[in-house]
């Protein structure tokens, strides 16, 4: 996991508030003001007190809310299950924030079996059903079904959602010894707030309003290594996120209803052939520069009308990009950024190639005739596959 920036937060969730409570059907704590459904006591609605001493301080079912002293739990994984088995091992495991490792064996969320079960059902199950065909199968599977999109932009909330919350029941120390406080103390628990309401909205039955869906990107990953894997990269500042499960590439936002898809459609539709490494760095690095950069932010809110629960947000009437001086963060330091790490220190000209792409004057998605550049394996060519910059940049 990729977290920290210096650029400002870019959340905008200045609607966070419920109005039009139908007191009939649900009830509102005097105190905490949290929603419950009348007839069972269901908590469709945590207030944000309580998101923050119940899930993300305490140690209640990170879905319906339940303490786990009243119910059985068997904790949900971090990483699905089904991903382990086919992509990991016992002993693969995570990079945390604060450079150190947990296994995903034991990298888990507070979770009843109840809810646990309702997730595999209504995500996990469809997902690994999704996400295990070939690229062209799930091309198929996507255009008979759009609705797989929504499910899609669930699971990375999911995703994302128990990244973080783990986060906050681990030390920025792993040495016990020092009283350092948390890694998730750093975050910004309002984002999570929201991404945990459409996280729970199956079990909710809330209805998500067509602009809270963000870009959703499904594209075919270059196999490079002996056996496929499972790779996962977020940005919590620019809630943008990257999943990479086999041949598959997924990447979503989070908070641009659709700004980024809008702004790359023409891009994306020149992708021909099937990604390498670096490619897949330079497009997340894209993608992030142009969310972080957008100039009006959907406003997102929380609703409760005709007796329903709804999540929704309004979008801007124009995406407009920040630029040059007002820039948040500029798309080469972005490219720089998530690029280098995969270059080797070994490579002749590593600073020329590192400093191009700082400077925008290379990229490695297409060639100097815009047409995608398809990879060899990066793993066995000797240079590193950059071409000049000849595509603008949004
Ligand atoms: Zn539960």
């Amino acid at each position: 996991m990729w977290l920290g920036t210096s650029s400002p937060l870019t959340i905008v969730c200045e609607c966070l508030g419920i109005n039009d409570i139908v007191m009939k059907k649900y009830l509102v704590h005097n105190q905490t003001k949290t929603v419950k459904r009348y007839r069972d006591g269901r908590i469709i609605f945590f207030s944000y007190d309580d998101f923050l001493n119940k899930i993300v301080k305490g140690n209640c079912c990170f879905i319906c809310g339940v303490e786990s002293s009243l119910k059985a739990f068997n904790n949900e994984h971090v990483i699905p299950n089904w991903i382990l088995k086919y992509y990991g091992t016992q002993d693969s495991f995570m990079i945390l924030p604060n450079d150190t490792t947990i296994k995903n064996s034991i990298y888990k969320v507070p979770c009843c079996c109840e809810c646990n079960n309702e997730l595999g059902k209504i995500l996990e199950i469809p997902m690994s059903n999704l996400l295990r065909k070939t690229y062209e199968e799930v091309c198929c599977e996507l255009d008979k079904d759009n609705s797989l999109y929504h499910k899609i932009f669930h699971w990375a909330c999911l995703l994302v959602f128990k990244t973080h919350l783990k986060d906050s029941f681990l030390s920025k120390n792993r040495d016990k010894r020092s009283d350092s406080g948390t890694i998730g103390d750093d975050y910004c628990w309002h984002q999570l707030f929201r991404i945990h309401n459409i996280v729970r909205h199956h079990h909710t039955n809330a209805i998500v309003e067509p602009n809270v869906f963000g870009t959703v990107i499904v594209l075919e990953a270059l196999i490079e290594t002996k056996n496929e894997d499972f790779g996962y990269l977020d940005n919590l500042n620019s809630e943008t996120v990257l999943i990479k499960v086999g041949k598959i590439v997924v990447i979503c936002v989070l908070n641009d209803s659709k700004a980024c898809l809008s702004c790359y459609q023409t891009f994306l539709s020149n992708i021909t052939g099937s990604l390498a490494s670096i490619q897949i760095r330079e497009l997340f690095a894209r993608i992030r520069y142009v969310n972080e950069n957008l100039k009006n932010r959907p406003d997102f809110y929380f609703m409760f009308r005709n007796g329903q629960f709804r999540i929704g947000a309004k979008r801007p009437d124009k995406i407009e990009l920040l630029k040059g001086a007002h820039e948040k963060v500029s798309l080469g330091k972005l490219m720089r950024y998530y690029i280098e790490p995969l270059i080797s220190n070994s490579l002749i000209g590593k600073d020329e190639i590192v400093l191009g792409l700082e400077k925008e004057n290379i990229q490695c998605i297409f060639d100097e005739q815009c047409k995608f550049k398809q990879q060899e394996s990066y793993n066995e060519i000797n240079n590193f596959p950059v071409s000049q910059l000849s595509v603008d940049f949004p």
